[in-house]
């Protein structure tokens, strides 16, 4: 009993799959020295959060959940908490945690997750804790063990990294600058998980749209496009994050020729005004979006369009918002991630002296989200008796009656089907449109 106990781990990842994904490989290099994995904090011999810093939010979670972890440790001496990610990253935060929080025994960062083992190995046999954060990204460490939590999809980063520095982002000082996986590893790392039965794999960089730039020969992002969807028994491929300065024609020519691209793009626009923009640093204007997605919609024809947007910026006026609102019901966006502006410390917008108030900020947020959803709603309602392609993914989780999977576009599906297609393609006829979801039924 207690030695099952022992082998028992529970990670909590905040923020982006790019967290999600080093935290699958935390779990694979857990489950190579025995562990398997809990869903109880209480039951679990190691504690790993994975953390974000991107705003501000994310890190109170972060304090309040370590908070709450004093007690286990109180009872369970034995209890290992290792605290990782980007927060740590930041300079001051590894010490500052440790300080707050005395019974965490593992610290470390982005660049090192892959020498997790040996820390934990050091914190059993030696009995310290470990703090060890780099400060500079090192090389790519190919090869770690992965735990993935889907059998049917799976996220593959081709890169890491950006050299972007966005005035509002602390990405580029916690990920190091932009460094891209070698395209036989990405191939290789792909065709086993097909072997393995998985159908759709997302590509992940902070802007995969610069992959390659640095490898020798060069290989362009189009270029590595073409490559997988050569790869026979896959069946979706996917890619977050484009950056709107980036996005090529070729991209576009690659998902326009591809079998397996999907017709959906995520490009985060952040604002609608050129002039926000340009103090954002996004190095594009309203019009070049606007163009970029004129172009996306005439070549790919049925797209789904997605973005991120941010309001509150320093010094956004209410004509800067209200561009952003006409921009938003222009694209008609299937689905926008909304951000209130949060100050980062040592980004360049931190230190712009036209912070805006909060209230104001909150006002516009809940101005925004209103169209955003609306304009979802309206969008999802053009699916309605219609029949689409679903990767099946298992059962709803709020009803285990129905199934759930998404459409190629990305749109989330509940219907009822066959539970031995889990795992399959099937098609689904569309009954009814909700705002963020559909319903359907499978057509046998
Ligand atoms: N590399 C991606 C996204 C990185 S972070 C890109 O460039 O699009 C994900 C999103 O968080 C960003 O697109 C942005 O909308 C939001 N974000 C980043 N920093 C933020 C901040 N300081 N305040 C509020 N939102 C922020
Ligand atoms: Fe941050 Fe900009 Fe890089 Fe995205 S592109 S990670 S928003 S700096």
């Amino acid at each position: 009993m207690i030695q099952e106990q022992m082998l028992k781990y529970y990670i909590e990842t905040w923020g982006c799959q790019m967290n999600e994904e080093d935290s699958e490989k935390l779990a694979g290099m857990l489950k190579n020295i025995g562990y398997t994995a809990t869903l109880r904090r209480e039951d679990a011999s190691i504690i790993i959060f994975n953390t974000c810093c991107v705003r501000e939010n994310a890190e109170l979670k972060v304090y309040g959940n370590l908070g709450a972890l004093k007690k286990l440790k109180e009872k369970n001496p034995e209890l290992v908490i290792a605290v990782c990610g980007c927060m740590m990253q930041q300079k001051g935060m590894a010490e500052e945690i440790i300080k707050r929080f005395p019974y965490v025994d593992i610290v470390f960062g982005t660049h090192n997750a892959y020498k997790f083992p040996e820390y934990l190995n050091r914190v059993k046999q030696e009995n310290v804790s470990v703090k060890e954060i780099m400060d500079k990204e090192t090389e790519i460490v190919e090869g770690v063990p992965i735990e993935r939590k889907s059998d049917s999809k799976a996220f593959v980063t081709i890169m890491y990294g950006c050299n972007n520095f966005c005035t509002y982002c602390v990405v580029p000082y916690v990920r190091g600058r932009e460094r891209s996986r070698k395209p036989e590893d990405i191939e290789n790392e792909i065709i086993d998980l097909v072997n393995k039965g998985y159908k759709e794999i997302t590509l992940l960089g902070q802007n995969v749209n610069s992959y390659g730039k640095e490898l020798e020969p060069f290989v362009s992002f189009a270029d590595l496009l073409r490559r997988i969807d050569k790869i026979e028994g896959l069946e979706r491929i996917r890619f977050m994050t484009s950056h709107p300065k980036d996005l090529s024609e070729d991209v576009i020519s690659a998902i326009k020729e591809g079998t397996k691209l999907c017709e959906q793009i995520h490009l985060p626009v952040q604002s609608g005004s050129t002039r926000i923009l340009s103090k954002m640093n996004r190095k594009y204007s309203r019009e070049d979006y606007l163009a970029l997605i004129k172009k996306i919609k005439n070549e790919l024809p049925g797209v789904a369009l997605t973005t991120d947007i941010i309001v509150g910026f320093p010094g956004e006026t209410e004509e800067d918002f209200e561009d952003t609102i006409s921009l938003v019901k222009e694209v008609g966006f299937d689905s926008a991630f909304t951000f209130i502006y949060s100050r980062r410390k040592y980004t360049p917008a931190d230190r712009m002296e036209d912070q805006i108030d909060d209230s104001v900020k909150h006002e516009r947020f809940n101005r925004l989200i209103e169209v955003v959803n609306e304009i979802s709603a309206e969008k999802n309602k053009e699916y309605e008796n219609k029949v689409v392609e679903i990767l099946v993914e298992g059962e709803s989780k709020n009803d285990s009656s129905k199934l759930t999977g998404r459409t190629r576009t990305g749109k989330l599906v509940n219907f009822v089907g066959r539970k031995e297609n889990i795992g399959k393609l099937v098609d689904v006829k569309i009954t009814k449109a909700h705002s963020f979801s559909l319903l359907g039924e499978e057509v046998k």
